[in-house]
């Protein structure tokens, strides 16, 4: 892990948010098939009761989706570690000395932003809800994760600061958004789910040098819907 995440005593955690609470996470996500350790380590040390409502802390180490407001979820862990896992399978193109770049589409919580962080990526997020991208920004700041985040249609992705190494579709979509695999770099990653509302397949595109796309399915998903449109509350 190469970011340094600040540690406050909340992030500490007693009770049902105690290392040994998440440590039984970690063993959860081992028997769902996790087995890159830094993606491990990452879902170990980044505190998701902090990215949740306090009501909801004691639940946060469950290996579940949980509500986020505005008819929006968390991701359940074992999704965040499968997507994050098959970013990095095969390695993500970088120049020498310079963090992987990545884009993240539905920052949400920033819980997955977070992750990405502490495995030392430089993260770009957007968000179309206001109020749940200011949330996310505080809780950024908070734990000393250095994100770039913008209010926006994430349908449209981040040109100015494309090509990305790597991008994270945090929301489903029919289909996938022609404009984020434009913003993909030769060798680059794509994760998305993709289909209709009730569920979806989690797809992983690879770009080669020559730009050509190989698709792989990796497993049936529960997403909420891509949304057009800008929610500024
Ligand atoms: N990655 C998030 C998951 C949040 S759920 C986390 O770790 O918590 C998906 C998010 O995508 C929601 O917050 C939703 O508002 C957002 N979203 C949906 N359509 C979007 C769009 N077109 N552009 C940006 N964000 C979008």
């Amino acid at each position: 892990m190469t970011a340094r995440m600040r540690l406050q005593p909340e992030a500490i955690g007693l009770g049902m948010t105690s290392q040994r609470v998440r440590d039984r996470l970690i063993d959860r996500l081992r028997a769902g098939g996790i087995i890159d350790e830094r993606v491990l380590n990452a879902i170990r040390t980044v505190p998701r009761h902090l990215f949740v409502d306090e009501a909801l802390a004691t639940r946060a180490y469950e290996d579940t989706a949980l509500p986020i407001g505005h008819g929006q979820t968390i991701s359940q862990p074992w999704v965040v570690a499968k997507m994050t896992e098959s970013l990095l399978r095969d390695g993500l193109p970088h120049r020498e000395g310079q963090p992987a770049r990545v884009l993240e589409i539905g920052t949400g919580s920033g819980y997955q932003g977070a992750i990405l962080a502490a495995l030392g990526m430089e993260v770009y997020t957007v968000e179309r809800i206001g109020e749940l991208l200011r949330t996310a920004r505080k809780r950024f700041r908070t734990l000393g994760f250095n994100v770039r985040s913008k209010h926006d249609d994430g349908r449209i992705g981040w040109p100015e600061c494309a090509p990305f190494d790597a991008i994270i579709v945090t929301a489903a979509a029919p289909a996938l958004v022609d404009a984020l695999t434009a913003q993909l770099a030769p060798g680059g990653v794509l994760i998305a789910p993709v289909g209709g509302s009730t569920s979806q397949s989690l797809l992983r595109l690879q770009k080669d040098a020559d730009g050509v796309v190989t698709e792989t399915n990796l497993a049936p998903v529960v997403f909420v819907p891509l949304l057009s449109g800008l929610i500024d509350r």
